[in-house]
């Protein structure tokens, strides 16, 4: 018990840490709405931290007056009696049952906010809008990347690319700002899409991106460049009744060890000129004989790797000064755009309790239900593959949370237990009555997954038994519902009392 609670202090020692740690991260960033949400978000789940040391400090300190009364009882001349020595152990016995249900119950109250601390920790490194890598998490990649290039591989290259959406202000003059975002965002999917594992796209600012390659050679970086640009300005995307397209100006150049953060983008931000000067919808980059535009696009897959450039260039990329800009001005017009989501962020109505709230409700009730004799069940629903990634601003959970809603009644109690998984207490409901309601929930999947992007649901039932504690059941639900991951999707698991099943959807 001494060692579990000792692991547990650890843990949440660990954790305000880690809350501490990241606050001032992001407070030291510029003052957009979306840090102060995640910092928010961090800062509350430091809260709850506190709030649950102090919880279970003082029932530590609690435990410990009750040993203490039960050891002076032990010691007193009247325990001769063999019945007030029994006495004596029940009490023990159920202080200890009781610590160790507290115990729990902050264990998993606090891996609930490490959850927390992780996914905003995920957010505070992407952007709303596109999905993408923001400037933040691009910074990283780009000086961890810088630091643990030592130069003594020279069979790797790194290289730095910045894309300048072309004439971004007159399409979104022409077309307004929403259709300007819905094109940014379908300009980074492609970004996305191209780049898959093989490099790493972010959104650099406004409707500038950068992409960070890895290859052998700056030869190889440029042409795969020059194939992602060609790419993703030639999609064309359908946005209401119109037929769209953005292209997009490129500038590249070598990430060197040693380098700065700053002097890389101001390279890479040199390229994007001349290729702005030059005409746009285009690309220049920084080979060890000078500035030269891009090869010619040629395959568009990243898996290909592209055929080197005949060129002088050793393979170790080296960065020369950039010789003079060359002269004409630009022309040519895009003709913008793409089909986008609507981004919208739904807030979780205020029935849905967390963890903390959830338990608390529970308890009590859970005694009045099982003295009352009334059927109670419970079930687990977990969407699965809802990545942060996918889903940044919660607003595709928020739909599944809705759908969920709309299908238990007043009375039920419903619980964002951890990210993408709500808990449902169903009082009155048989497991009959209960499986029923996720028949009805599993039937909206199909409908919902088309506008969000999980796999499908995972599903856990159990039926509440008597004498059950909100731990013990959190804990049933859970582990059954881990076992739902590996099903199929058309099957879903039961957990009643002793045994588990599994049962296939109707
Ligand atoms: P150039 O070809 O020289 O890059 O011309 P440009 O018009 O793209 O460049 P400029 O820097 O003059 O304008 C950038 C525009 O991008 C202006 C700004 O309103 C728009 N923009 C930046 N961020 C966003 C955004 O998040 N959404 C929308 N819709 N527009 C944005
Ligand atoms: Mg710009
Ligand atoms: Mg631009």
């Amino acid at each position: 018990m001494i060692e579990f609670l000792c692991i547990l202090m650890g843990v949440v020692a660990g954790i305000t840490v880690v809350g501490a740690l990241l606050l001032p991260r992001l407070e030291r960033r510029d003052g957009e709405a979306k840090d102060e949400k995640d910092a928010e978000s961090i800062m509350g789940s430091a809260d709850q931290l506190q709030l649950i040391s102090n919880r279970l400090a003082a029932n530590v300190s609690a435990h410990n007056a009750k040993m203490g009364a039960i050891s002076q009882s032990i010691s007193s001349p009247d325990l001769a009696q063999p019945e007030r020595l029994v006495a004596a152990i029940n009490e023990i016995f159920s202080a200890n049952q009781a610590m160790q249900s507290q115990l729990e119950l902050a264990q998993r109250q606090i891996k609930q906010q490490t959850r927390l601390i992780e996914q905003a920790s995920q957010q505070a490194r992407t952007d709303v809008l596109t999905g993408l890598a923001n400037r933040r998490a691009l910074d990283e990649f780009v000086n961890n990347s810088i630091q643990t290039n030592d130069g003594e591989d020279n069979t790797s290259c790194l290289g730095l690319v910045l894309f300048d959406i072309d004439h971004f202000k007159s399409f979104n003059d022409t077309y307004g700002h929403i259709t300007g975002d819905a094109v940014l965002s379908s300009f980074a999917k492609s970004l996305a899409q191209w780049c898959g594992d093989e490099c790493y796209p972010a959104r650099y600012g406004g409707e500038e991106f950068a992409v960070v390659f890895t290859d052998s050679s700056l030869e190889n970086i440029a042409q795969r460049a020059a194939n992602l640009r060609h790419f993703a300005s030639s999609q064309m995307i359908q946005h209401e009744d119109l037929e769209l397209n953005v292209t997009a100006s490129a500038g590249l150049c070598a990430i060197q060890p040693g380098d700065q953060l700053s002097s890389a983008y101001e390279r890479a931000d040199e390229g994007l000129y001349r290729s702005k000067k030059n005409g746009r919808n285009q690309g220049f980059w920084l080979s060890h004989d000078g500035w030269l535009p891009f090869p010619q696009a040629g395959s568009s897959n990243p898996k290909t790797p592209a055929k080197p450039q005949k060129t002088t260039a050793s393979s170790a990329p080296v960065c020369s000064p950039p010789p003079e800009p060359k002269a004409p001005e630009p022309a040519p017009v895009p003709a913008p755009t793409i089909e986008g989501p609507t981004i919208q962020t739904v807030p979780l109505s205020e029935d849905v309790l967390d963890l903390g709230n959830f338990t608390e409700r529970l308890e009590p009730n859970l005694k009045k239900w099982n003295s009352g004799d009334l059927p109670v069940s419970a079930f687990m629903v977990e969407a699965l593959g809802l990545t942060a990634e996918k889903d940044p601003a919660g607003e595709h959970w928020s739909k599944i949370v809705a759908t969920v809603q709309r299908n238990v009644r007043g009375i039920d109690i419903l619980c964002a237990y951890r990210p993408n998984t709500l808990c449902v207490v169903l009082p009155g409901c048989s497991l009959d009555a209960g499986i029923e309601r996720v028949n009805q929930i599993k039937e909206c999947e199909s409908k919902l997954r088309t506008k969000t992007p999980f796999d499908n649901f995972a599903f856990s039932i159990c039926k509440i038994s008597c004498l059950e504690n909100a731990p013990g059941l959190l804990n049933r639900l859970e582990a059954a519902l881990d076992e739902a991951h590996d099903l199929k999707p058309t099957e879903f698991v039961v957990h009643n009392g002793d045994s588990v099943s599994y049962r296939d959807f109707e």
